[in-house]
């Protein structure tokens, strides 16, 4: 499951459990992405920060992992790069992609997206507020998957954090912990 993942929270967790669960799958590896050269708009945490909130938020559960590969290559994360090195690591295993609805729209529009398919099957997650509709998706390649609604989003944590708002509940209480030990989401003093 790939994410910026800044920060992780209980959205993210409810979705990949629910995939896990619904497919069988052995294990499932959270994937922060790599650091954007250039910021779009808002910046980012360091990539370290979102790293060891991922690690944190999934340590307890004996069949979710992290991995690095993105954030090892550097700069901006491009799916086939993804893929390409998990199935590196992992040539014998069966991979899936999970990713959200919105996320998924955007993939499907790229052009080397037939190359994805050669990789891993693609899983997209429902998320409150944002339904894909199967018509446009290439059969076989692509399965839709309901998960129990959690209108939580990493935009919504920032700026709950950044108002002196609780996150407690959002993101596991790690997550919170660390947020406020390494003062993420502040504004500059
Ligand atoms: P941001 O608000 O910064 O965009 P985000 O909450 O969308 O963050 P990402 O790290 O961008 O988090 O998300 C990784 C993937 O998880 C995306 O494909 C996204 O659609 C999916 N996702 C995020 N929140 C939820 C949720 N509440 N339910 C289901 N899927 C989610
Ligand atoms: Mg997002």
């Amino acid at each position: 499951m790939g994410g910026t993942f800044d920060p992780i929270h209980n959205g993210h967790l409810v979705a990949a459990s629910e995939v896990q669960a619904r497919f069988d799958l052995d294990e499932v590896i959270f994937v922060p992405t790599g650091q954007p050269w250039q910021k779009t708009g808002r910046s980012v945490s360091r990539a370290e920060d979102r790293y060891l909130m991922t690690v944190i938020a999934t340590a307890s559960n004996p069949v979710f992992s992290v991995s690095r590969v993105d954030i090892d290559r550097g700069g901006e994360t491009y799916t086939v790069d993804t893929l390409r090195d998990l199935h590196r690591e992992y040539p014998e295993d069966q991979l899936f992609f999970i990713t959200g609805a919105d996320a998924l729209e955007q993939i499907l529009t790229w052009h080397n997206a037939d190359e994805l398919f050669t990789y891993a099957h693609f899983i997209g997650v429902t998320r409150p507020g944002y339904r894909l509709n199967d018509h446009h998706l290439p059969s076989g390649k692509v399965s839709l998957v309901e998960v129990t609604a959690m209108a939580i989003s990493s935009t919504a944590c920032r700026e709950r954090v950044e108002h002196n708002e609780p996150i407690w509940y959002l993101v596991p209480d790690g997550v919170v912990r660390y947020v406020d030990k390494r003062r993420l989401y502040r504004k500059p003093e």
